[in-house]
């Protein structure tokens, strides 16, 4: 052990390093892990990058252009310093650089998408719910500043096929009657009759559209909600559509906070 140590601190400080006359003089490196190779060395190996363990003009120990000879922490740092000065340049720069590489970068985001599907989706998914209101904010603009069109793309829809409204409604029905169970009282019916009842008060209260919502959903892909009392609430219909079947909802007036 402590052979080892000593043998380490005496190899790594001092191969190669010298301070220019002059210029600054930095302690001496906390730790060196890169290989020392010359600029010719790394040609001839098909090497993109060298190191000399030298200190540039600037003081940096840092690893340098084969092409150039350029130290790689000065371009580094010339390359902050510019987008602090010009930041709307640099944004432009950078989108003709996205626009150019588009491709390049939907593959590589594919394949990371094909390699760890879990890992992609938990990202989208907080990246969602981080800009959620963004998101949300974006997308209703938009629809309100193409009502129209949006409109008319539903009418289409639905003129080109009049099933594609019935057969959604026969598909919930299908799923309610399968969620409700043995024991469905009068109670349970009572429930979601008022509650249908309240959607329609409300919405004549507050001027937007209100839906009879099962909390925990009855079609859900992880759990699978009954059609019983219990399980109603009466909630904005937009909050309904954002939900899907995907966010379950579990407890009362959980979906306050969404709003
Ligand atoms: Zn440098």
């Amino acid at each position: 052990m402590d052979g080892r140590q000593s043998g380490r601190q005496a190899r790594a400080p001092a191969r190669g390093v010298t301070a220019k006359s002059g210029g600054p003089t930095p302690g001496p490196p906390t730790h060196m892990t890169k290989e020392i190779i010359s600029r010719a060395e790394a040609k001839s190996a098909g090497l993109k990058r060298f190191f000399t363990g030298l200190l540039c003009a600037n003081g940096h120990i840092s690893e340098r252009q084969v092409s150039s000879g350029n130290c790689l922490a000065c371009s580094a740092e010339r390359k902050r310093t510019s987008r602090q000065k010009e930041p709307e340049r640099h944004k432009t720069v950078l989108k003709i650089w996205i626009e150019k590489n588009k491709s390049r970068i939907n593959e590589l985001r594919a394949q990371r998408r094909r390699e760890s599907p879990d890992s992609h989706r938990n990202g989208s998914l907080a990246w969602y719910y981080k800009n959620r209101d963004s998101v949300l904010q974006k997308k209703d603009a938009k629809r309100k500043a193409n009502r129209e069109k949006y409109n008319k793309r539903q009418r289409d829809r639905n003129a080109a096929d009049p099933t594609v409204n019935r057969y959604y409604a026969k598909l919930r029905n299908a799923a309610i009657k399968r969620s409700v169970p043995p024991w469905f009282s009068e109670l349970d019916e009572l429930v979601w009759r008022e509650a249908t009842r309240l959607t329609q008060l409300r919405f004549e209260a507050t001027g937007i559209k209100w839906d009879a919502d099962h909390m925990i959903p009855i079609k859900a892909k992880t759990a699978h909600g009954l059609h019983v009392w219990n399980n109603c609430q009466v909630i904005p219909s937009s909050l309904n559509s954002a939900k899907t079947n995907k966010l379950v909802m579990t407890e009362r007036n959980e979906w306050l906070i969404y709003i």
